[in-house]
């Protein structure tokens, strides 16, 4: 039985930079999934640059700097109206790449297995990770990075727990103008106009040459709705969004549409000896919130810049070294902070109370006032006042504290 310190189950994003990680500290590690190229899934398609500064303290960042397209720029609507346009630091690129570039950086010592993880055994010290080819492997900590598939947690008895079946579905196709030429801005994103059309938004933005789109809806998987928008998605979109053309002219939806729905879960029974779990195998994010590689890249480098080493600096893997991770002030507040926003995200778009009419009604407040405060800083850096069709370019040379603040609003949103 080949034995190493650590086996990892699933090469995806929380996987792979744990294997990276893990292997550039000096440490054996195997890593193990059915697909020697991460496929073409439709995933997370965006990351900002708070991402990045996590994947730089793993050594990962600079890479996907390379691979991904920055947006630089972006307008927002809310109820419909234009009220801000910003600088921007979310990155456009397909998860099949983020992943597979970040697979690129585990180094050569780690051993990459290709196959399918049907059975782990944990014990207080030796764990047994069984294949399907029927190969067995050994190590003293299992990371349990395998997504959202649920037959190996229950066979640990973990249970799923679901929070929200069907939270959100999100669809992801290209546009272009219908008229040829480009659209006036470089990202864009149009908020839901009113709760009845059960929109949380738009976001248009670049990936390489392309203008990819990503909308999220609340819609039960029975909703007609999603029939209509299989097949005729521009028709469908315009009755959602009926103050979208104000802002990008007629527009054509090019390639496939993808769809995917997405439960909202958390594991139950997880704290275990042997076996750490991480990213979507611990708890789903709502890709509304946009916060689910979020959760992935924290959990990775929380476990990875430190606890790994130690855990395996003195014998033993029990239950209470495990649970050191799960109970990180970092792992446990990104996590809990990706479920309050699911929900913010859901009620902002649903719900009809006064109150949340008022918090509607304050975006466009503050997104006007952001908007201002971006123009006058540009008159002042330039003592010049700025052509309003101009803002935008502007806002691309602005200065890094603004761009902070827009990168910390576009993370509450
Ligand atoms: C449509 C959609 C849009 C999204 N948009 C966003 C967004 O805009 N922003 C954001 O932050 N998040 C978004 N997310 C969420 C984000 O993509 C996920 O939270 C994140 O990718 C999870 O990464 P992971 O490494 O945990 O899982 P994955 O990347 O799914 O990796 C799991 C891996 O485990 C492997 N595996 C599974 N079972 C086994 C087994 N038995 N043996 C071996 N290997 C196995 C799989 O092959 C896979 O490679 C979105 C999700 C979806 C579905």
């Amino acid at each position: 039985m080949r034995q190493f310190d650590v086996v990892i189950v699933g090469a995806g994003l929380a996987g792979s930079m744990s294997a990276s990680m893990i292997a550039r500290a000096g440490h054996s590690v195997a890593i193990v999934d059915p697909n020697e190229v991460y496929p073409d899934e439709f995933r997370c398609e965006k990351i900002d640059f708070g991402q990045i500064e996590v994947l730089h303290r793993a050594g990962i960042g600079d890479a996907i700097l390379t691979a991904a397209t920055h947006d630089k720029s972006a307008w927002v609507t809310r109820l419909g109206r234009l009220v801000e346009k910003r600088p921007s630091d979310q990155l456009g690129i397909d998860y099949g790449r983020l992943v597979n570039t970040v697979r690129a950086q585990i180094p050569e010592e780690a051993v990459f297995i290709r196959g399918k993880v049907t059975g782990v055994e944990n014990s207080e010290d030796l764990q047994r990770v069984t294949l399907a080819s029927g190969e067995s492997l050994a190590a003293r900590l299992v990371i349990m990075a395998s997504g959202l598939s649920n037959s190996l947690r229950q066979s640990l008895g973990m249970d799923r727990k679901d929070l929200s079946l069907c939270h959100s579905v999100t669809y992801g196709f290209d546009v272009e103008p219908e008229a040829g030429g480009s659209f006036p801005f470089r990202a864009l994103s149009h908020y839901g106009e009113h709760p009845r059309f059960r929109v949380a938004y738009l976001t248009l933005f670049p990936i390489g040459s392309r203008l990819r789109a990503n909308l999220f809806v609340y819609r039960d998987l029975g909703d007609p709705w999603l029939r209509a928008f299989r097949a005729a998605p521009e028709e469908t979109l315009k009755a959602a969004l009926p103050r979208l053309e104000s802002i990008t002219g007629p527009l054509r939806v090019i390639g496939p549409v993808k769809m995917r729905p997405i439960d909202l879960y958390e594991t139950s029974g997880y704290r275990q000896p042997g076996v750490v779990l991480v990213g979507d195998a611990f708890a789903t994010a709502c890709p509304a919130a946009g916060t689910g590689a979020r959760k992935a890249i924290v959990d990775a480098e929380r476990l990875c810049n430190g606890f790994v080493a130690q855990w395996l600096a003195t014998p033993g893997m029990g239950a209470e070294k495990i649970s050191e991770f799960y109970d990180d002030v970092v792992k446990s507040g990104s996590d809990r902070k990706s479920q309050a926003l699911a929900w913010r995200m859901k009620a902002m778009a649903l719900d009809e109370s006064a109150a949340w009419w008022l918090r509607r009604w304050a975006s466009v407040g503050v997104g006007l006032a952001r908007w201002a405060s971006y123009a006058l800083r540009s008159i002042r850096v330039d003592g010049v006042k700025p052509a309003r069709e101009t803002v935008r370019d502007r806002t691309q040379e602005a200065p890094s504290e603004l761009k902070d603040q827009a990168i910390s609003a576009a993370g509450q949103i």
